[in-house]
């Protein structure tokens, strides 16, 4: 800190900042100096925003004896609501889709022009529709606040202005406004009536500081950020005490970038398990939504599915929310209960959809159950009608705290300031009665999150020795080294942003920097200056390309000369263990062997799995491994297809015969196919409730009586037969493996001829039962262990426009279509069907015993096909592994 302004600030002085941010950092300069000083106690510095420095002098005003008649100040969400309330309300906003996006620039517009003393010249500039539209709002904004005695905080500084020679007005005896890059003409008032009424006024900035400069080219942005943060590395380390700042223009857009690096520069392990909030020493001054912290986040989900109906991925991440009550206790269930939810769940549900699935969901969760009912029942007695938004915030605190919001574990620092903003944000929608009529709950809520999403925010972290500033916040401040990014000849100067409601003209006449490009090219130099001024090293940098543009320097920093800036390699955390690495190379493709009476669940599928990947079949059926499912609206393929062997397997019960289906009339089949689809959809319906309602229940059922017909059609090609058994239960041994299984269909001909049949309602193939590692073992299976007399094995392919009989036979007259053996285009068939079966018998207790013997390797069948849509992808590695491979055969 400057010396003398340390002095002046002893004897009493005041010092304003622009901002909040130089007024902390002087603060703590001034006590640092202090304590330097040897003292242990001194008067509390007077160092304020300039905002601060207007509320203190109208907060005097209004708590004095002579406040009647001023007008209360508007909160910025209650100036928002009620610029919204007026577009709204306007001719020429009712037909405008983005109301809150417009009621901001609105409020921007009406800020600048008070800032920047516009009002009184904004009729003489020609004005196009929308600064029309503006003026229109604003005379009634002006109107309704004049009315209601209210004021804002665009007017507040003329206001305050007005009384500061009040006798009750607390004025320094001097002033000292530091760092400001402008002093605009309403602050410049603000000045001149303290000034008038006696205090002595100056302007001071930080003392200009020589040393090293220079300019750095990056190939592009993300290297720009990775230097920048290995350069304030190596000069921490060099000196634990160094101020060091790094400027980054587009901040805004920059910030998850920079965070991200400079995590991983600064605290390479930060993102390792159990180390959820490192101190890290920086600080980004520019926060983030409110609603992008997940403790805010939570609430609001819980807040709209207590409304009307919420996407099942945003009630999943409710479900598996930390800050709902019994979230610890529960945690393993509620996993579980969401990999179950998405089976059968809607990809949109309400809260009593939700509940219902729950209740019959074997994974209990009583207290999140419980707590769900009660917001439930909470929601049909308080959140519906129009109410006051206070009443609103009470009912929305209240909906929170029944399910147990935020939970029970405690809180750290960061998510307990987290909490503190969001009772702030909602004591602020609370105070929204004064500008707010009575409003539905939906909409409150969707107000509310506008709100909280509007509140930049972060939690305060210990003073830091790397402070990351946009282009603005860095005025003023004094550092050792200061690196500048972003300055390319596209982005520095900024091009001009008008906003679209004040004439440019206007804002051009006025010397707005934003109004014109000159505007923006004075301010640039101005900060160029400054930065080349304010710390004893400066770095300048810019990127070299963006994508497929390239850049060269902005020619504000062309001056400063290029020179190369060494650093140190920092190594990220992964390059840190591997750096580490002591190899051993361990095979394991083994688990432990089945025991002898273990019968396996998963039937046949366990057995297609082995042969397809003896890995997958590992993962699946004995670590129960699964991918997340996905929910989806109306049926699946999946659910399709059970529907159409539910209509044949319940027409053959009843019919029983070829005969039967002879002899049944076109009325009666008609019936019992109706029946029968009828039956299947209740079925399906009890699962899944809402998956077929109304008139899409219909479709389907005539879609399936259609489908059954064209497929009993196909039937009554063949000789007479008998349908001895459907949807039978069969228990398998093969290879020491015992399964349990279903087989959908055994006929015998009438020469006493057995075939087995299973339904496909996809494209099905003879090949794809044969081979050593069959993609469909399921029909040999139950051929070779529990129908060794059947003499065929065929897929029933009821597929609309495509019905056949798709297997292999003995006997050519036995069903339809099928082939037999030889076949010379069934390149892995056997020659002969005694052959074929022996083969069968041969490679499916091979699968079977490899599969019970632990049998665990990484051995997909087809790569890559096969594990296209595998589903324990993440667990097998197998790209890791092939990469591995690569790179071995290329060394
Ligand atoms: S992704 Fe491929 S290699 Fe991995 S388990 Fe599945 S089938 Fe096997």
């Amino acid at each position: 800190m400057r010396p003398d302004l340390a002095q002046q600030i002893e004897a009493g002085c005041a010092v304003v900042t622009p901002n909040r941010r130089l007024a902390a950092n002087l603060k703590h300069e001034y006590d640092a100096r202090q304590i330097a000083a040897g003292k242990s106690a001194w008067p509390t510095a007077d160092i304020l925003p300039f905002s601060a420095l207007v509320e203190r002098v109208y907060g005097d005003a209004l708590h004095s004896g002579r406040a009647a008649g001023l007008p209360v100040p508007l909160a910025p969400a209650q100036e928002l609501a009620l610029w919204e309330n007026i577009i709204r309300e306007s001719e020429t906003g009712n037909s405008l889709l983005a109301i809150p996006e417009a009621a901001a620039l609105a409020r921007e517009a009406w800020r600048l022009a008070h800032a920047w003393g516009l009002v009184p010249r904004l009729g003489k500039y020609p004005l196009n529709d929308d600064a029309k539209a503006f003026q229109q709002w604003a005379r009634r904004y002006e109107a309704v606040t004049r009315r209601e005695r209210h004021t804002d905080g665009a007017r507040l500084a003329d206001v305050a202005g007005a009384r500061v020679t009040g006798p009750e007005i607390r004025k320094p005896g001097s002033l000292v406004h530091y760092g400001f890059d402008l002093v605009m003409p309403q602050q410049a008032a603000f000045f001149q009536a303290l000034s008038a009424a006696g205090c002595e006024v100056t302007g001071a900035g930080p003392e200009p500081r020589g040393g090293g400069r220079l300019r750095v080219a990056c190939a592009d942005s993300t290297e720009e950020i990775r230097r920048a943060a290995a350069w304030a590395r190596a000069r921490l380390e060099a000196n634990g005490a160094a101020r060091i700042g790094i400027v980054v223009p587009e901040l805004a857009r920059q910030r998850k970038a920079i965070q991200r690096i400079l995590s991983a520069v600064m605290e390479p392990g930060y993102a390792l398990p159990g180390n959820r909030h490192p101190a890290f020493p920086f600080n980004i001054s520019l926060g983030e939504a409110l609603t992008t912290y997940p403790l805010v986040n939570a609430a609001f989900l819980a807040l709209e599915l207590a409304g009307r109906e919420i996407d099942f991925e945003r009630a999943s991440r409710l479900i598996r929310s930390p800050f709902l009550a019994g979230a610890d206790a529960e945690l393993t269930r509620r996993a579980r209960l969401d990999a179950g939810l998405r089976k059968r769940a809607e990809p949109v549900v309400t809260l009593d959809r939700l509940l219902a699935l729950i209740t019959s969901e074997d994974a209990a969760c009583p207290v999140l159950a419980q707590r769900l009912v009660a917001l439930a029942e909470f929601r049909k007695a308080r959140l519906f009608g129009g109410q006051p938004p206070s009443a609103w915030a009470r009912a929305i605190s209240e909906a929170l705290a029944l399910i147990g919001f935020p939970g029970e574990r405690g809180l750290d620092s960061a998510e307990f300031q987290t909490l503190a903003r969001w009772h702030e944000i909602v004591a602020g929608f609370a105070g929204l009665d004064r500008v707010l009529p009575r409003t539905g709950y939906t909409d409150a809520v969707s107000r509310l999150r506008r709100m909280a999403a509007d509140a930049l925010f972060q939690p305060e972290t210990p003073d830091v020795p790397i402070q990351v500033l946009g282009e603005i916040e860095a005025t003023g401040m004094a550092f050792d080294h200061l690196w500048v990014m972003g300055l390319s000849d596209d982005a520095w100067p900024r091009g001009p942003r008008p906003n679209p409601f004040l004439p440019v003209e206007l804002l051009r006449a006025a010397g707005v920097p934003q109004g014109s490009a000159a505007g923006m090219l004075g301010q640039a130099r101005r900060l160029t200056g400054e930065w080349l001024s304010c710390a004893g090293e400066v770095v300048l940098s810019h990127p070299r390309r963006e994508d497929d543009r390239e850049f060269k320097p902005s020619p504000l920093i062309f001056a400063v000369p290029e020179q190369p800036l060494p650093l140190p390699g920092y190594a990220s955390y992964r390059g840190a263990v591997h750096d580490l690495r002591k190899l051993e190379r361990s095979e394991d493709a083994k688990a432990p062997p089945l025991g002898a009476a273990t019968v396996e669940r998963g039937g046949t599928a366990v057995i297609r799995d082995h042969a397809a990947c003896p890995f997958r079949a590992l993962a699946r059926h004995r670590l129960g491994a699964e991918g997340l499912a996905a929910p989806h609206a109306g049926l699946d393929a999946m659910e399709r297809g059970t529907l159409v062997h539910r209509v044949l397997a319940l027409a053959w019960a009843q019919l029983k015969t070829r005969s039967a289906l002879e002899a049944i009339t076109g009325a009666g089949l008609d019936g019992l196919l109706r029946q029968a689809a009828e039956d299947a959809v209740a079925r399906i319906r009890r699962e899944r409730p809402t998956v077929l309602s109304g008139r899409f229940a219909e479709i389907e059922k005539r879609r399936l009586v259609r489908l059954a017909r064209a497929w009993l059609d196909v039937e009554k090609r063949r000789g007479g037969f008998t349908v001895l058994a459907t949807e039978d239960k069969r228990r398998i041994e093969i290879g020491g493996l015992t399964l349990n299984a279903r087989l959908d269909r055994v006929d015998q001909a009438e020469d006493g001829r057995r075939v087995v049949i299973d339904y496909k309602t996809g494209k099905a193939s003879p090949g794809a039962m044969i081979g050593a590692r069959p993609d469909e073992p399921q029909l040999p299976l139950y051929l070779v262990s529990t129908e060794p007399d059947a003499v065929a094995a065929a897929f029933a392919q009821v597929r609309a426009g495509d019905m056949k009989f798709a297997g292999l036979a003995r006997d050519a007259d036995v069903l339809p279509d099928v082939r037999t053996l030889p076949d010379g285009k069934l390149k892995q068939a056997e020659p002969s069907w005694a052959r074929q079966i022996d083969a069968w018998r041969a490679d499916l207790a091979r699968i079977a015993a490899g599969f019970a013997g632990g049998n665990a390797e990484v051995d997909p069948k087809r790569y890559p096909d096969t594990c296209l849509y595998c589903d324990v992808k993440p667990f097998c590695r197998i790209y890791e592994r092939l990469e591995n491979a690569l790179e071995e055969d290329a060394e």
